[in-house]
């Protein structure tokens, strides 16, 4: 049975000389991540600032996420294949930011099939230079394609791999992008939430809408999972989705107010500090970025 599993590990030999040096973490006996650096992408940590995390379904892995490059795909598969030298057996891609699925090549080369949403369809310009291309060294970007999913659905879906099943729902509306996919495996009480739920830094909320993410945290806490793995951060426990939850409430309930009381988008911008999240990491790249995005869906309620 050993022959048989490694004869169908990947041999792909390296495309791509380049080494990220990933060490995966154990979540669960079934679920190792690797946690990437609460960062902006750079030429120093070469996009390893998102998480991709493996799920062993006893024949092979599920793989959720699948890193900024190809060489980074092929790091972390090298690095899970000494925990346990398993196929992958699929790929989920949880939205269209490229930090989440440039790894995508690594695995399509080898065979496997990759699921994200139809929004890959709608809204990836696979002839725009990514803003990874342009922001990491070559030699970590090199052998690094725009691999899309090979399927891409519309709608919330369920399959069986191994001995796991596994549900990937469709957030039906926009959240942390137009259309966010989550994953959850009801056996293992696992739930991977993409970037719904951040960790260790300020959440990212451009290009998404905060009223559809408060409500998508509020549904995915009513699940009851016993993980809850976000898109970056390291925090997998139960109740990992509360800073980001908090952070976008309170964030909400400020701009309402600067809003009732007539403020426009500038005022607001300098008005809603939330200082408290301030020693979280991109809270100076970030904050005024999030108020405007957030204050551009709310002022719409009036
Ligand atoms: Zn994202």
């Amino acid at each position: 049975m050993k022959t048989l599993l490694v004869a169908f590990l990947f041999t792909v030999s390296s495309l791509s000389a380049f080494e990220y040096a990933l060490k995966p973490v154990r979540v669960t006996s079934n679920v190792h991540c690797f946690f990437g650096a609460p960062e902006v992408m750079n030429k120093t940590n070469n996009g390893n600032i998102v998480n991709s995390c493996y799920v062993d379904a006893g024949e092979g892995y599920i793989v959720i996420d699948t890193g900024p490059s190809y060489a980074y795909a092929e790091s972390a598969y090298n690095a899970m294949k000494k925990i346990k030298p398993l196929p992958v057996k699929l790929v989920i891609n949880t939205h269209i930011h490229d930090d989440h699925w440039l790894g995508n090549g690594f695995f399509t080369q080898n065979g496997v099939s990759v699921v994200g949403s139809d929004d890959f369809l709608h809204n990836v310009n696979v002839h725009e230079a990514t803003r990874m291309q342009s922001t990491i060294s070559p030699e970590a970007y090199k052998g690094t394609e725009m691999s899309l999913p090979s399927e891409m659905i519309s709608q919330s879906t369920r399959k069986k791999v191994g001995n796991l099943d596994v549900e990937l729902k469709i957030i039906p509306r926009m959240a942390h992008t137009t259309k966010d996919l989550v994953v959850y495996f009801p056996k293992l009480g696992v739930l991977f939430a993409g970037d719904l739920v951040f960790n260790d830094r300020l959440p990212s909320v451009k290009g998404g809408n905060i009223n559809g993410w408060i409500t998508t945290l509020e549904e995915l806490e009513a699940m009851g999972a016993l993980h809850v793995i976000g898109g970056h951060g390291r925090n997998s426990d139960k109740n990992s989705s509360k800073m980001t939850h908090e952070y976008l409430s309170q964030m909400r309930s400020e701009i309402r107010s600067a809003i009732d009381s007539g403020m426009g988008i500038d005022e607001t911008i300098k008005k809603v500090q939330m200082r408290e999240y301030r020693s979280l990491k991109l809270y100076d790249a970030m904050q005024g970025g999030n108020v405007e995005a957030s204050y551009r869906v709310l002022e719409w309620e009036q």
